[in-house]
């Protein structure tokens, strides 16, 4: 199908991200940490349903509750407490989490509400101990750029993951508690994505500003869900994508499927899941709105202007701007690649040297070879030849006491043991031999120009020389031998 078609057919879609962040937990001082070793001990409870703020009950909460369901919940002392058995009030937010989701809603330009109330969600289905999940409505309006155009990001929320299921039984659900609690970030974006290539560009420049930020790594610490309807057909949510690369696939056969059910009078929306061969699966009919009260064991949130100008300051950057920075400086693609891993250690050593290339070379291609090349140095590369003796070994090259065809030959001898200074007194002719070997050039070819003597000279005594000094010699000898002829 072209993207005229979509177009014609009213094709909207929308992502939502949540993403675990790399922090202790939000409410709570534990640390967030899964555990794959049997629990310390576990608590059992049967779920009741509560009457909302109106007085009302809810009528999905009581539907639980008719089954007599049980809920056991594993905890482990060292990441677990009162807070997750929701025995104590929840503590003060974890401000470290709190800076983390500002960064990201600045890095997606978003703009951040001055104010932020803790919400309650409600949550039947036994994943949070107190019956609704925490959230933070922090910032609104941001937008990424795509190669198809801007792609308003809508909301970014903060908010606890919660416990996981690690067994579900008919009238028992067995939940882990260590995940309930650990900061989240959901990003949504507005459903103005109208082309199936569009979802994987957004989903990746939200997932580089993601990376440049502290979040948690591996399976399961990032969940990707989309919304998607054609006109005249109703919303429906696919999720669970671990990785952008199937969404595109995924909507096409989505749209295939919503037009086939438009032909037989049917349009409900509802929830599926993402499979991996770019397919869905029907879960289950979509939910109403999420019932959400202000959690009245917590202060408002004052987000301080003073606490964002700082954030700003310290936004890290993204991956695509390092990349365009290293390109200036004059690497190629090759070098850039190699560099990326180490990219502090540039950093540093482009403080002691001009010279991006060689510096590129040492810490991302010579290092390496050097090590696969030693027998007795396997696994010590990062310590022997770390950023401050690689800035010695520059120097030396700034003062001209060793040459840049030299340097990979001083790594290797430091690699093998020897002291760095040591390492850097590279055999050279001496200054008599050379002004020896320039006369008798000069006598043999006369009237050659500097640059003929001075490739003669770099051919005889390859790497032996320091081109800067015979440059000087040859130059000194050519004057003297014209203030001879003019005499
Ligand atoms: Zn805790």
């Amino acid at each position: 199908m072209s993207s005229k078609d979509y177009d014609k057919l009213g094709l909207k879609v929308g992502l939502e991200i949540h993403q675990q962040l790399d922090t202790g937990k939000l409410f709570c001082r534990c640390p967030s940490v899964l555990r794959k070793d049997a629990p310390d001990f576990v608590v059992r409870r049967k779920l009741h349903a509560v009457a909302g703020e109106e007085g009302e009950v809810d009528v999905a909460a009581m539907y639980e509750a008719e089954r007599e369901r049980v809920f056991e919940y594993e905890c482990y002392y060292d990441n677990t407490c009162l807070v997750e058995l929701d025995e104590e009030p929840p503590r003060m937010i974890n401000e470290e989490a709190l800076r983390e989701a500002l960064k990201i809603a600045l890095l997606l330009n978003c703009k951040i509400y001055p104010i932020v109330q803790v919400m309650r969600k409600t949550v039947v289905d036994g994943s949070n101990t107190s019956g609704f999940q925490r959230t933070l409505l922090i910032a609104h309006s941001g937008w990424v750029e795509t190669p198809h155009g801007k792609v308003e990001i809508e909301s970014l929320a903060l908010e606890e993951d919660a416990a996981r299921v690690v067994k579900r039984e008919k009238e028992k659900v067995v939940y882990r508690l260590d995940r309930l609690g650990i900061p989240l970030v959901e990003i949504s974006t507005a459903p103005s994505i109208t082309k199936p290539e569009q979802v994987k560009d957004v989903a990746l420049k939200i997932g580089e500003v993601l990376r440049a930020c502290k979040v948690r790594r591996g399976i399961g610490t990032i969940r990707q869900d989309l919304n998607v309807n054609i006109k005249g057909h109703e919303r429906v949510e696919i999720k669970g994508f671990q990785e952008p690369k199937m969404m595109a696939k995924t909507v096409e056969l989505e749209v295939e499927r919503q037009l086939a059910e438009l032909k037989d009078g049917k349009k409900e929306g509802e929830v599926r899941a993402a499979l991996p061969d770019g397919k869905t699966r029907y879960l289950r009919p979509l939910p109403g709105r999420a019932r959400m009260y202000p959690e009245t064991d917590l202060p408002l949130l004052r987000i301080q202007k003073k606490m964002i100008d700082e954030l700003k300051r310290e936004l890290p950057k993204l991956k695509s701007e390092i990349v365009g920075e290293l390109k200036k400086k004059g690497l190629s693609g090759e070098l850039i690649k190699v560099v990326l891993p180490h990219l502090e250690e540039f950093e540093y050593l482009a403080k002691v040297s001009k010279n991006n290339v060689l510096i590129a070379k040492m810490v991302g291609v010579w290092r390496k070879e050097l090590e696969a090349k030693s027998e007795k140095a396997k696994g010590e590369v990062g310590e022997r030849l770390n950023a401050d003796v690689l800035a010695r070994i520059l120097e030396k090259v700034e003062q001209g006491k060793v040459l840049e065809s030299e340097v990979k030959q001083v790594m290797e001898k430091v690699l093998e043991g020897e002291d760095v200074e040591k390492a850097c007194e590279v055999k050279r002719v001496s200054q008599d031999e050379l002004r020896e070997e320039v006369l008798r050039l000069v006598k043999e070819k006369p009237g050659l120009r500097e640059n003929a003597y001075m490739g003669l000279l770099m051919g005889k005594f390859k790497g032996k020389i320091n081109p800067r000094e015979a440059a000087q010699i040859v130059k000194d000898i050519l004057s003297s031998e014209k203030a001879n002829e003019s005499a």
